[in-house]
C-alpha cells in the first residue's frame, strides 16, 4: 500500500515522469493526468482548446496558465480521480501551482506529495531525442534505454510508434531552457512546503520504480 495518492510528478522533460506515472497508475489504480497527452489529444481532435494550444505545444512553449489550470480542474472531478491521481507535467509554473492549490481546496482535496525526478541535462537530451510514443495508448519507449520488442511497434497494442515533433533536438533544447526558467522554481517552492521527495531519475525504470514506491509509502 502507498500512503500518498494525490501526487504531482515534477521534473524536466525526459526525466521519466511519464514512464513511471504510467506504471504507478496502472498498479495502484490512480488516474494518470498528463497535461501534455490531454493537449495533444485536443489538438488532434481540433477542439477549441486544441486550436488555442497548438502553436505553444508545437514550438515547445508553455500553454497559458489559465487554460491548462481549467483543463486540470475539470479533469480532477472525474470519477477515476477519486482514488488518487498523478499530475504529470502540471504544474509547470509557480502560478499554476497556486491555481492547483485553489482548485483542490474548492473540491475539498489536497496534495499528499510532490515527487521530483532529478537528472542531468545531457541525459535528458539523450532520452528526449530517442523517445518514441504509441499512437494509440501513449506508452513511452526509448530506442536506447527501453526499445520495443519489434522496431517501431508498440508491445501492447501492435500499433506504430511515432516521435513527437517537439522531441527534435532543437525543440528539446528549447523546452529544457523553459523548464529551467519557469518550472525549476517549483523545486524550492514545494521544498519550503515540506512536500518534496527527490528520486534519482538517472536510474533505469527497474531501479527507480522501487525508489518511487518507497517515497510514497
Ligand atoms: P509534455 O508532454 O509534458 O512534455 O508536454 C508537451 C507540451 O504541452 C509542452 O511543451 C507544453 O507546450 C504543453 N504543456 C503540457 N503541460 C503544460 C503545462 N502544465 N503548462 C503549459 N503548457 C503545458
Amino acid at each position: 500500500m502507498i500512503k500518498k495518492r494525490n501526487l504531482v510528478f515534477l521534473g524536466a522533460p525526459g526525466a521519466g515522469k511519464g514512464t513511471l506515472a504510467q506504471e504507478l497508475c496502472k498498479e495502484k489504480k490512480l488516474a494518470h493526468i498528463s497535461t501534455g497527452d490531454i493537449l495533444r489529444s485536443e489538438i488532434k481532435k481540433g477542439s477549441e482548446l486544441g486550436k488555442k494550444a497548438n502553436s505553444y505545444v508545437t514550438s515547445g512553449g508553455l500553454v497559458p496558465d489559465d487554460l491548462v489550470a481549467d483543463m486540470v480542474a475539470k479533469r480532477l472531478l472525474d470519477n477515476d480521480c477519486q482514488n488518487g491521481f498523478v499530475l504529470d507535467g502540471f504544474p509547470r509554473t509557480v502560478n499554476q501551482a497556486d491555481l492547483l492549490e485553489k482548485a483542490l481546496t474548492k473540491i475539498g482535496r489536497k496534495l499528499d506529495g510532490v515527487v521530483y525526478f532529478e537528472a542531468a541535462e545531457d541525459l535528458l537530451i539523450k532520452r528526449l531525442t530517442a523517445r518514441l510514443v504509441c499512437k494509440q495508448c501513449n506508452t513511452i519507449y526509448n530506442t536506447i534505454f527501453s526499445a520495443p520488442a519489434k522496431k517501431g511497434i508498440c508491445d501492447k497494442c501492435g500499433i506504430e510508434l511515432y516521435q513527437r515533433p517537439d522531441d527534435s533536438l532543437e525543440t528539446a533544447k528549447d523546452r529544457l531552457l523553459i523548464y529551467n526558467e519557469q518550472t525549476a522554481p517549483l523545486v524550492p517552492y514545494y521544498k519550503n512546503k515540506k512536500m518534496l521527495a527527490t528520486i534519482n531519475a538517472a536510474l533505469s525504470k527497474d531501479k527507480s520504480y522501487p525508489e518511487l514506491i518507497k517515497v510514497l509509502s
